[in-house]
């Protein structure tokens, strides 16, 4: 995967992307990281990228030249068929592990951080294929926003995490939230780890984490629940929590 990223505080990006699973992602080629100033693409003499809104108010509003121009030569130089371009901004759609999930199937992302006020709108209607928001909050720029979706979309790649199960049973990616985690020792002060987990049935084992699973999803996130097919088995259990509860 080919991703750019266009933006005026290119050094942001250095300890996320220089680090850890993200950093290894580019070493083993898994991925290839290109962060632009988009500050270079201004035609005019100060290479300013912002001007005053039309119509008056407060703040700044990005000029669209540098970002046309950023855009188009991000896509020449790459030469892939159709990327994505996509726009941080709190009026795009939320981000989620679904939208994760369909980001990991492209071959070329180039992700516009805004800054200052917003965008001049022409930059929405002409360049970009998606905008997202990263929750309902504002932000003071959309790199934050990019880091965080490239985090979520990196380690899907395959080959990223060492273990391929590893993202496959993370919370959403299943639907429901993911179980609880032990380690040793069994024993931490009087604390003990459940024993079905140190039995060795993994049959019960797999059985314990389905159910956890699910219990958790109905005491944090209810609303998942809503969007699934339960079997019988889950029916059950979830029949089993409402009476806990009273
Ligand atoms: N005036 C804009 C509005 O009300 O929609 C907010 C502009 S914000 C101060 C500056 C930039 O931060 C945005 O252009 C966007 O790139 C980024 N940003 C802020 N909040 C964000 C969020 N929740 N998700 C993704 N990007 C965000």
């Amino acid at each position: 995967m080919h991703i750019d990223v266009l933006t005026l505080f290119p050094e942001m990006f250095d300890g996320v992307l220089g680090s850890s699973i993200l950093n290894k992602a580019a070493e083993t080629n898994a991925v290839r990281y290109n962060i632009v100033n988009f500050r270079e693409f201004a035609d005019n003499k100060h290479k300013t990228v912002d001007d005053y809104p039309y119509g008056g108010g407060a703040g700044m509003v990005l000029k669209p030249q540098p970002i046309f121009d950023g855009v188009a030569n991000l896509k020449e130089q790459a030469k892939t068929e159709n990327p994505r371009v996509i726009l941080l901004c709190p009026q795009g759609k939320r981000h989620d592990q679904r939208l994760a999930e369909e980001l990991a199937k492209e071959e070329h992302l180039i992700f516009i951080c805004g800054h200052y006020e917003g965008y001049d709108e022409r930059i929405r209607q002409h360049v970009i294929t998606d905008e997202i928001s990263i929750g309902d909050y504002v932000l003071t720029g959309g790199e934050l926003g990019a880091m965080v979706v490239i985090d979520s979309v990196v380690r899907l790649l395959p080959g990223v995490l060492g273990n391929e199960e590893s993202h496959q049973r993370d919370s959403f990616s299943t639907g429901v939230l993911e179980h609880p985690h032990y380690t040793r020792p069994a024993d931490f002060r009087g604390l003990k780890v459940p024993d079905v987990l140190i039995s060795g049935n993994h049959r019960l084992i797999d059985e314990w984490r389905a159910k956890e699973s699910l219990r958790r999803t109905y005491e944090r996130r209810p609303d998942l629940i809503e969007g699934l097919e339960l079997t019988d088995e889950q029916k059950a259990w979830l029949i089993e929590f409402k009476k806990q509860e009273k």
